[in-house]
C-alpha cells in the first residue's frame, strides 16, 4: 500500500536529493550537454516545495499535477517537460485517491513513463533517462507480481535504476543534445538517468522508511 502522505514525503525526499547532487548532476551535463542538468533541476524542485508546500488538498491527483506543473514551468531544457510529463501521467492514473495498492502504483509509475516517451519519443538504449526508468519499472512490475512487499519491490527497482544508468556510459547518445555529439558521447554517464535514478532511490528510500 502507498498513501499520499508517502508520496509527498518522496516529493520532499527527491527535492534534498536534488538539492545536494546538484552539481554532481550539471558536472555530468558538461561534456555531453551543456551544463545545466542539475541547476535546471535544483531550480525545479525548490519551485516544487514551495507550490507542494501551499497546496491544501493533497491528494495523488493534486499533488502530482502541481509537481509536474512546477517542473514543466521551472525546468527548462528538456528534462522539465519531461519529468513534468512524468509526475502528470502517474497523478492523472492515480487519480483524487489517498491510496493506492503496490500494483497501481506500479501501473501509475509506468503510465508516467509512458507519457515521457510520448513526448520525448526517445527508445530505451538512446542513452536517455529512459536507461534508468525501464529497468528500474521492469523490476518493479516483476517483483510487485511476485507478490513481494513495495518495500523491498522498491529496493530491487533503485538497484535496477542504478545498473542501467551505469550502463549508459559506453552507449552513443541518439536523443537530446548529447546526440549532436555523435560518438563523442561515450563513455560518458548520461545526466537524465542519473536523476532518474536519485528520484526512484528516493522512493525506495521513503517507502523503506530510511
Ligand atoms: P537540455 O539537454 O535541454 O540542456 P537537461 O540538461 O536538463 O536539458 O537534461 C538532459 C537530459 O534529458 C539528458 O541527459 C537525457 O537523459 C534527457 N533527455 C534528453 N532528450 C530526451 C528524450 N527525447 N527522451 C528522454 N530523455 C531525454
Ligand atoms: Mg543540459
Amino acid at each position: 500500500m502507498f498513501s499520499a502522505e508517502q508520496a509527498v514525503a518522496w516529493i520532499e525526499r527527491t527535492a534534498a536529493v536534488v538539492e545536494e547532487n546538484g552539481v554532481m548532476l550539471t558536472k555530468l551535463d558538461s561534456p555531453i550537454g551543456d551544463g545545466d542538468h542539475g541547476t535546471n533541476m535544483v531550480r525545479g524542485f525548490r519551485a516544487v516545495l514551495e507550490r507542494v508546500g501551499a497546496l491544501e488538498d493533497k491528494d495523488f491527483a493534486s499533488l502530482f499535477r502541481t509537481v509536474g506543473m512546477a517542473l514543466i514551468g521551472k525546468v527548462g531544457g528538456a528534462a522539465g517537460p519531461l519529468y513534468g510529463s512524468f509526475y502528470m501521467g502517474v497523478g492523472k492514473r492515480l487519480g483524487a485517491a489517498g491510496e493506492a495498492g503496490d500494483g497501481e502504483l506500479a501501473a501509475a509509475l509506468r503510465a508516467g513513463y509512458d507519457a515521457v516517451v510520448a513526448r520525448g519519443k526517445a527508445q530505451p538504449g538512446d542513452k536517455t533517462m529512459l536507461d534508468a526508468w525501464y529497468p528500474a519499472l521492469d523490476a518493479l512490475d516483476q517483483a510487485v507480481g511476485d507478490g513481494a512487499p513495495l518495500a523491498a519491490a522498491l529496493d530491487g527497482a533503485a538497484a535496477a535504476a542504478e545498473e542501467g544508468m551505469k550502463a549508459t556510459i559506453p552507449l552513443v547518445a541518439r536523443k537530446g543534445r548529447a546526440s549532436y555529439l555523435g560518438e563523442r558521447s561515450k563513455d560518458h554517464q548520461d545526466p537524465g538517468a542519473t536523476s532518474t535514478f536519485l528520484i526512484v532511490k528516493a522512493l525506495a528510500d521513503t517507502v523503506n522508511a530510511r
